[in-house]
């Protein structure tokens, strides 16, 4: 079977700096795949290079099959990958309902969607089945901007899913989210796996959450892979523990 995604030895550097030096995995359709790593060991910049944000060095990507190296995010998009960035991507002006929109017409890409109102082509029934998964429909006529963090990176993953995105790509979903907060990230992001089938790659520091919600896991430690794996397995790895305690 071919995979959702593979990535072939990838290699991006900066100057003198090698932030990932040849990375190969593969994604199966449905799976929730984690990448853990110490900071700096090249997570944003692999990400950066599947999404088109980079252009790696050497290596290729193909999403069902069809080679995607070098493509700009927005052709991504529109082969339904998208992510989200470590840092919050809402507006904070905008309602959370207009968020979710927004972020819908971006992933479509199409000009049709932009000349028509916000309620058009069906994006208005998939808001309201984001603001459903997440549970953000009492929300949704706040401005992003008036939400608390954790919420703020609810309606941030909840818009990586507009447009019938099937593959995204989590940066530190739960970078910063309290605990109430990040069993309900957890839940959710389960919940829209279960439901919709959507596969999904996702970077995360917090080890429980990563664990928890993750059926495979793999390491990234200076540029390249060190285990991966079930979690479990993968939390008893001498090499991981190494590559943690020597941070
Ligand atoms: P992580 O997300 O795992 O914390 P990054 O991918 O952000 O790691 O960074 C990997 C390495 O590449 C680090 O040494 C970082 O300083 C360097 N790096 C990342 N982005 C850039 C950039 N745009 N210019 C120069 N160096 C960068
Ligand atoms: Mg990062």
């Amino acid at each position: 079977m071919t995979a959702l995604l593979e990535v072939r030895d990838i290699e991006k550097s900066f100057g003198g700096v090698q932030a990932v030096r040849g990375v190969s995995f593969d994604v199966r359709d449905g799976e929730i795949l984690g990448v853990i790593g110490p900071n700096g060991s090249g997570k944003s910049t692999l990400f950066n290079c599947i999404l088109g944000q980079l252009v790696p060095d050497r290596g290729s990507v193909r999403v069902n099959g069809r080679d995607v190296t070098g493509l700009r995010p927005s052709r991504l998009n529109r082969l339904g990958v998208s992510r989200t960035f470590q840092l919050l991507q809402v507006f904070p002006e905008l309602t959370v309902r207009e968020n979710l929109i927004l972020a819908g017409q971006e992933h479509r890409g199409s000009r049709l969607s932009r000349l028509f109102g916000p309620r058009d082509a069906g994006l208005g029934a998939e808001a309201d089945r984001m603001l459903d998964f997440f549970r953000l429909r009492r929300l949704e006529d706040e401005t992003a901007g008036s939400l608390s963090y954790g919420q703020q990176k609810l309606l941030d993953a909840a818009m990586a899913f507009m447009s019938g995105s099937r593959l995204v790509l989590l940066d530190e979903p739960a970078g910063g989210v309290n605990l109430t907060m990040l069993a309900d990230l957890r839940e959710r992001l389960e919940a829209i796996n279960r439901e919709t089938g959507v596969t999904f790659v996702v970077i995360e520091h917090n080890m429980e959450f990563v664990m928890a919600l993750c059926s495979r896991l793999i390491v990234l430690a200076e540029g390249r892979i060190i285990a991966e794996g079930a979690p479990a397995d993968v939390r008893r790895d001498p090499l991981v523990i190494e590559a943690y305690l020597g941070h």
